[in-house]
């Protein structure tokens, strides 16, 4: 350890990672008027411009909105968004078929990841009880001596800062939660699929024009893996392909530019025109894995706390990795309000609330991408997802669809996904029983509905 130790005022909140977690939480702690300090790895990257010279768009909904609204830049963050209303799939021959998210005006939303991060990096920025530092990597947590060793990642400089409550939101790879992995009866396991990803573009059109549907999630679901698109403001589209690592068709299979043009022209025909930088990108952006983190606890006494990604990292498929850690500052600043100074209380009762939906959601993630890249090329899912939606419209109070409970509504995570599951078992017995659209209607088939609605109720009171 380096000798001098910098001391930070008494009751300072320490938050490790300005990514869109940290940058967020930052500004909700604030709000009480707390000297607020956030250490971040990377360079600010107002200045830097693109990660990687490249814009990457993630799926806004209201878990997000809510917390975003919270420190009031649900507008300006709105103003720069794209809602999408609806999936839309591309086969094989490129025939589209749309599958709309929710009701009439529901929407997630593309918004710019480095985008959102200068915003909420700003509005620190301005804020004066916020002191942001880049360029600064913590190394060491000491938490007998509640010390950190950060080190400046330009000049290799070390420093040595005490803090008193320190917040873990530095991402999935964690460096505060690897201290808190050494301390007994830490639970911890990663899980990473056996699929790759890497990010990919559909120019814009002439005059900046979207040459696919613009309010739309574009998907090309191939059974064992998946390309989608999300829109940019700029007319352009950012496009993932999900592809294994090993075998037949996958990352290791194509090795040179011939091989990955042959590829997209059978399989993602319709795309493979509007990716005119398809070879530069496929060599040039890396294979990215795919992990699933969890971890217990989250806290140590009224010490540390870990939020975000680094105690839940999941895998991308529902699009609600960053809307999770966005609920986190919404449930922080809630129990803040609940327990006032009293962290440990604070800590406690988080972890106690947030776990069970972190699994909840972990769990969902890996449900939807086989549903993205499988389920929903399938006819008979998507009449049954139509069916799902009379239901609902029908018995609108004991019926909303699992993707509008994860999307749409504030109900915990895990209590979504038991009442999806739920759903799934009537859907189940439902199912052989219709046809077609039209046989909802049946009387046969009403009774049916009628009878496990009359259940349902039943189960739930
Ligand atoms: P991060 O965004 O990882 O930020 C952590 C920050 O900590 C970084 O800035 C990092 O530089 C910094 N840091 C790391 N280590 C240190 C250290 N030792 N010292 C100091 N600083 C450090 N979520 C959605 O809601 N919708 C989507 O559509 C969506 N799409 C996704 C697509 C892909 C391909 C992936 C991979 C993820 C997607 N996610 C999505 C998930 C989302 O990206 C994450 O959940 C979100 O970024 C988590 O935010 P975070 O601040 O916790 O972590």
């Amino acid at each position: 350890f380096p000798d001098s130790v910098v001391s930070s005022q008494p009751e300072t909140l320490t938050v490790m990672g300005g990514g869109l977690v940290g940058a967020l939480a930052a500004l909700y702690l604030a709000r009480r008027n707390y000297p607020v300090e956030v250490y971040e790895r990377r360079a600010d990257p107002r200045q830097t411009g693109t990660t990687e010279g490249r814009s990457i768009n993630l799926a806004l909904s209201d878990r997000g909105w809510r917390a975003l609204e919270g420190v009031g830049i649900g507008e300006q963050v709105r103003s720069v968004a794209i809602p999408m209303y609806q999936r839309v799939m591309h086969d094989q021959q490129g025939k589209l078929t749309y599958q709309p998210y929710g009701k009439e005006n529901q929407a997630i939303y593309s918004v710019s990841r480095n985008g959102l991060n200068r915003v909420l990096l700003d509005l620190a920025e301005a804020n004066p009880h916020i002191s942001l530092a880049f360029n600064q990597q913590c190394q060491v947590v000491d938490l007998r001596n509640r010390q950190l060793v950060l080190r400046d990642t330009t000049t290799g400089q070390e420093q040595v800062r005490s803090f008193r409550h320190l917040f873990g939101a530095d991402g999935a790879y964690s460096a505060v939660r690897s201290v808190l992995q050494k301390t007994d009866r830490f639970d911890y396991s990663q899980h990473y699929l056996n699929y790759g990803y890497k990010e990919l573009t559909i120019e814009a059109g002439p005059g900046g024009a979207w040459q696919i549907e613009k309010n739309a999630l574009h998907i090309w679901p191939r059974g064992q893996y998946m390309m989608i698109a999300l829109p940019n403001l700029d007319g352009s589209f950012n496009c993932t392909l999900f592809f294994p690592y090993e075998g037949p068709q996958s990352f290791t299979a194509l090795q040179t530019g011939p091989q990955v043009r042959a590829f997209f022209a059978e399989v993602f025909a319709d795309a493979l025109p509007l990716m005119s930088d398809l070879e530069e990108d496929f060599f040039r952006n890396p294979t990215s894995s795919l992990v699933t983190i969890r971890c217990f606890p989250w806290s140590l006494a009224d010490e540390v706390l870990l939020l975000g990604d680094a105690s839940h990292a999941i895998v991308p498929f529902y699009g609600q990795g960053m809307n999770a850690g966005f609920e986190d500052c919404t449930v922080l600043d809630e129990l803040l309000d609940q327990h006032g100074t009293d962290w440990q209380t604070v800590f406690q009762e988080f972890q106690r609330q947030r776990k069970p939906n972190a699994d909840a959601m972990a769990d969902l993630a890996v449900y939807n991408f086989e549903e993205m890249r499988d389920r929903v090329a399938d006819p008979r899912f998507l009449l049954r997802k139509k069916i799902e939606s009379r239901i609902s419209a029908q018995y609108p109070d004991q019926w909303m669809p699992l993707y509008t409970q994860v999307t749409f509504s504030h109900t915990p995570y895990a209590e979504a996904w038991a009442n999806g599951q739920r759903q799934d078992q009537i859907m189940q017995r439902l199912m052989p029983h219709i046809q077609s659209e039209a046989d909802y209607d049946l009387p046969t088939v009403q009774a049916l509905v009628q009878q496990e609605m009359n259940n349902l109720a039943n189960s739930q009171t």
